[in-house]
């Protein structure tokens, strides 16, 4: 099923092309299936849960079950329902959970892409066993160089004894035989105190799969301390928020605006609540929250500032495309004179990219490793 599949990264017009939508993990898990004859086409459909499928390529082979897509990834997200219409699949068979929510009915099949952050790793182990049955059978597919001992020594600790494939392709499989003894309440969320010169302390709460959630990121301690100054009531985002530290730092120092927080990870923008929440709950009704890809549903010349710590990887690619993609969304959602203030390391070449979009970029400052940027909207 799956080579009859057409399939794009999401979105479709990313600039290196040569990247694909599915690797060798999904087709050996799909390979799998059918050789062990866990589908096959005159079975009645089984009940699927499919956690951190890429852009959709497990989703659209098994499109013909019952499945649950789960993903903290609204690109993920995005690209999966993208793939089912190009592929003229339906989506009527398929139920979409973001990662924090889980679906009421158990299933008889788990597939699992090993996720990059080991305690997100471990925070889905522990939702497994909420999925399951006594016959659900587990499958978690990885890249060989990844499954390390430590990585079946968590599935052990969590959620049962494995036993692993031989490589394939350079990916492996993990066969799991869930012991129900081992279900223990979801992992608690990482807090830790924020304690910046000249600030009070703030408390930050993050979610298993959020960027730096074990401690400030060093890029964004530094753009903390070069934050711009807004008129009250100036329109404010966050673009690419993680626990949403650069706009509680902005918060902090100017109570009068509001602000938007924006995340491709549903543990982000939850996180980012939960810092407004636990942090300034007066300000709480001047902020909002969305899981989105960059600042693609926000009307033009609506904001007056962006502040951007910008990602450069997607998903275990290594790309620059989702900052050039941040910065073009800024351009439109600025008012004129609005200003986009950005942080990046020296070599990243953000200055370059800014001033072909903005005609102008503003070294604020720099130090050995990175550089703060603003360009403004003329
Ligand atoms: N602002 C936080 C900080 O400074 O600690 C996080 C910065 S981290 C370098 C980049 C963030 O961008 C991550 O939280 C990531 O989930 C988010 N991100 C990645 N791709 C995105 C996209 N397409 N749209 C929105 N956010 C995205």
């Amino acid at each position: 099923r799956a080579e009859l599949l057409v399939l794009e990264r999401f979105p479709a017009a990313q600039v290196n092309r040569s990247l694909q939508a599915w690797d060798s993990g999904d087709e050996y898990l799909l390979k799998t299936l059918v050789e062990q004859s866990l589908i096959t086409p005159t079975t009645d459909a089984k009940k699927i849960a499919i956690f951190n499928d890429s852009f959709g390529a497990l989703c659209c082979a098994l499109s013909q079950q019952q499945v649950t897509f789960i993903s903290d990834s609204y690109v993920a997200t995005q690209g999966c329902k993208a793939n089912l219409a190009n592929n003229l699949l339906s989506q009527d068979n398929i139920e979409f959970c973001n990662s924090i929510e889980m679906p009421a009915d158990k299933v008889d099949l788990v597939l699992v892409k090993l996720p990059k952050i080991k305690a997100h790793f471990h925070y889905q182990l522990q939702q497994i066993h909420r999925l399951c049955h006594d016959g659900t059978q587990i499958i978690i597919a990885g890249k060989a160089k990844e499954i390390h001992t430590s990585t079946l020594k968590l599935v052990e600790q969590q959620l049962g004894d494995c036993q692993t494939s031989l490589a394939w392709k350079k990916s492996r499989l993990i066969f799991v035989n869930r012991n129900v003894k081992l279900q223990a309440p979801l992992p608690e969320l990482k807090q830790w105190q924020l304690n910046e010169s000249g600030m009070p302390s703030l408390t930050i709460s993050n979610h298993s799969n959020v960027f730096s959630r074990d401690s400030l990121d060093i890029g964004a301690r530094f753009m903390m301390q070069h934050l711009p100054k807004v008129k009250t009531g100036s329109k404010v985002a966050d673009l690419g928020c993680g626990n949403g530290v650069l706009g509680l730092a902005l918060l902090q120092q100017q109570p009068d605006i509001k602000l938007h927080f924006f995340d491709e990870s549903y543990m982000a923008v939850a996180s980012a609540k939960i810092n407004v929440e636990q942090n300034f709950p007066q300000q709480l009704s001047h902020c909002q929250f969305h899981w989105n890809d960059c600042l693609s549903q926000v009307e033009a010349s609506s904001l007056d500032l962006v502040l951007c710590n910008p990602p450069f990887h997607q998903q275990q690619a290594v790309t620059d495309h989702i900052a050039w993609q941040m910065f073009q969304d800024c351009y439109q959602v600025l008012d004129s004179g609005g200003e986009v203030r950005i942080i990046g390391n020296r070599q990243l070449g953000y200055h370059v990219k800014l001033k072909r979009l903005f005609g102008n970029a503003r070294v604020v400052s720099s130090n050995k490793k990175f550089v703060v940027l603003s360009a403004v909207k003329l």
